[in-house]
């Protein structure tokens, strides 16, 4: 079971539509694939996906720091040794969470496959029955917020989050049109990815308090953490912290200063699987409820956290919407209409289509363990 091989694939994955946030417009989605291979020929697949505003790190750089300072850290390991591995990752590289997790999925994917069971069960085992995931809307027209909302809820989905956070006015407006056009046939949140200030956050809470949002996701810069304790105490609204926490000291500042009631933990913000099941296990101990997000992921990342998400007992949403997203994916999953099947089958639970890879591949590299050199 020793890693021997690896290879990374940096893809743009197609989108549907163009992804619109607060901080930027994307017309598909740069992402990193790993494939890992072991001497006895498992193999276990990771994915990056790196963004600026959340992880601090490039596309192009991310694919430089996974290939010389990353990769050369699995010598000597197997996929047993996640342990090592975090240790060996931290020693050489501070930060780079989304390709720290692109290694620590792919040795998980390894790992379960070599013990030829879901990779949920390796995590603890099932704790919830089902998952529900909501649809997500971009920033829009309040028009075609309510438009696109009335679909959605006609094509089965129960929850809704809405992209705010736009410097134009129009938020209080997004979010009323929602409410309306959804007219309570789903759960509705919000999430404003830094774009408001602290008075604007305020405004926005209070002008929406009756079109019953459930939270109200990172509101302010992520850098904010006292601002956010004070709207936290202007405000019975609830709020989710997002960009704010990637590792355990940002999380347990968040808790000291009571900061949000809620987390929202990312593979790609926490550095993989390893670290986010310890931020679970945080929240939990401080009473604070957890969500299981994504970046815009393809089925690999995707899937690891519908992994996490199941067998963790304080993580009570999901968020792992980049399948539903993505035009051309690099493996199919069961999961409609926000609805999301316990995984069944080794690992992570997919079969790669690996023409599928080759398609949508702009650049390879290789890996090799100087013992297979
Ligand atoms: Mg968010």
């Amino acid at each position: 079971m020793l890693i021997v091989r690896a290879e990374i694939h940096a893809v743009r994955l197609p989108l549907h539509q163009p992804f619109v946030v607060s901080y930027g417009r994307f017309d598909d989605m740069p992402s990193i694939l790993l494939r890992i291979v072991t001497d006895d020929g498992v193999e276990g697949w990771g994915e990056a996906v790196p963004d600026p505003h959340v992880t601090g790190e490039t596309f192009e750089g991310a694919i430089a720091s996974l290939q010389h300072t990353l990769l050369p850290c699995l010598e000597g390991l197997t996929v047993f040794d996640t342990e090592a591995l975090h240790l060996r990752m931290d020693r050489v590289l501070r930060g780079n969470a989304s390709i720290k997790a692109a290694v620590d999925i792919a040795v998980h994917d390894a790992f379960a496959t070599a013990l030829d069971v879901p990779l949920f069960k390796v995590l603890g085992g099932r704790l919830h029955d089902d998952l529900t995931q909501p649809y997500v809307i971009s920033i829009k027209t309040p028009e075609e917020v309510a438009d696109e909302a009335s679909t959605a809820v006609s094509a089965g989905y129960t929850e809704i989050k809405l992209k705010v956070g736009c410097d134009d006015g129009e938020d209080v407006r997004r979010i009323r049109s929602l409410h309306r056009a959804v007219d309570g046939r789903a759960r509705l949140r919000v999430d404003a990815n830094q774009g408001w200030s602290r008075a604007t956050a305020l405004h926005v809470i209070n002008q929406t308090a009756d079109c019953a949002v459930q939270w109200y996701e990172q509101p302010l810069p992520a850098d904010e953490i006292e601002g956010m304790a004070a709207l936290s105490r202007a405000t019975d609204a609830r709020l989710m912290i997002d960009e704010g926490v990637h590792s355990p000291a940002d999380l347990l500042r968040a808790i000291r200063l009571s900061a949000a009631d809620m987390v929202n933990i990312k593979l790609m913000k926490a550095g993989g699987i390893k670290p986010s099941l310890v931020l679970a296990s945080l929240a939990e101990a401080a009473g604070m409820l957890c969500q299981i997000g994504s970046m815009v992921e393809s089925a690999i990342g995707t899937m690891a956290g519908v992994h996490v998400a199941f067998a963790h007992s304080a993580i009570m949403s999901n968020e792992l919407v980049g399948p539903e997203m993505i035009a051309e994916d690099i493996a199919k999953l069961a999961i409609r209409s926000g609805r999301v099947p316990l995984p069944e089958g080794p690992g992570l639970g997919i079969s790669i289509d690996r023409d599928a890879v080759d398609r949508i591949t702009i650049a390879r590299h290789q890996w090799a363990s100087p013992s297979v050199r």
